[in-house]
């Protein structure tokens, strides 16, 4: 079995700013790198301070590399600022700006050939787990991207995170999370072993120091995508200790 190092990252979402990056920093630095990976996600405009030996990462990407396309940011400006990883396809992203499973793809190839590594989240909502069309509805998010996979050694990561737990302080246990995931982990298989091995699989959705020890206990459990507690520097310390 492939040895995933856990990934937890913050996701400030249109949170914080430049003091909160800066206390966030001191914090998390002296955590050991070889236990845990952690990557602040700030909004855009705070991706080009110093952040040391932290990982940064963007909340979004355009497909395009440039062009006239006002207001979009590239995976060569993002990598240029140092960043290294991007959030794909956040449900957010999903229902509030139109990204359909086809855009997502888009995205995760343009975060590709810029040289980052996306983090793709997936997840179903509240509607679709009352119907019982959980698997299918991630199945389908998974499989958009990887069909479109140049080949399948490039780093990639997934975040489950069910659209019914992302803030509303109701979070999936451990079983239940650890269900979804293993099937993800079953789907990459059918693509590439090697891909399934090494593919971490973060859980998303309400994490905080206190669910997060239970959660990540879990074999297919590689970390989290943490929303709401990454703007608190304790505990999002917390989190990152307990992956
Ligand atoms: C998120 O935004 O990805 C998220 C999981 O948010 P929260 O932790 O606040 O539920």
């Amino acid at each position: 079995m492939a040895i995933r190092l856990p990934l937890v990252v913050a996701n400030w979402k249109l949170n914080g700013d430049s003091q909160l990056l800066t206390e966030m920093v001191n914090n998390i630095q002296q955590l050991d790198a070889d236990n845990v990976e952690a990557v602040l996600c700030p909004p855009f405009v705070y991706l080009n301070e110093d952040t040391q030996d932290v990982k940064k990462g963007a909340q979004t990407i355009a497909i395009q590399d440039s062009g006239a396309f006002t207001g979009e940011i590239s995976g060569r400006m993002l990598r240029d600022v140092g960043c290294q990883y991007v959030i794909v396809g956040h449900s957010e992203r999903r229902s509030l700006f139109n990204e359909t499973n086809e855009i997502v793809a888009k995205k995760v190839l343009s975060t590709l050939a810029a040289g980052l590594i996306p983090i793709i989240c997936i997840g179903e909502t509240d509607e679709q787990r009352e119907n019982g069309e959980t698997t299918a509805v991630i199945t389908e998010q998974v499989k958009a991207v990887l069909d479109v996979l140049p080949n399948y050694s490039d780093s990639i990561v997934f975040a489950y995170e069910p659209v019914w737990a992302i803030g509303t302080g109701k979070t999936a246990t451990g079983d239940q999370a650890e269900e979804i995931h293993a099937m993800i982990r079953k789907t990459l298989a059918g693509y590439s072993q090697e891909l399934a091995d090494l593919t971490r699989i973060l859980y998303g959705g309400s994490v905080k120091a206190e669910n997060s020890e239970e959660l990540f206990s879990k074999e297919n459990i590689d970390g989290g995508l943490i929303g709401g507690a990454s703007l608190d520097v304790e505990a999002f310390r917390n989190i990152c200790k307990n992956a």
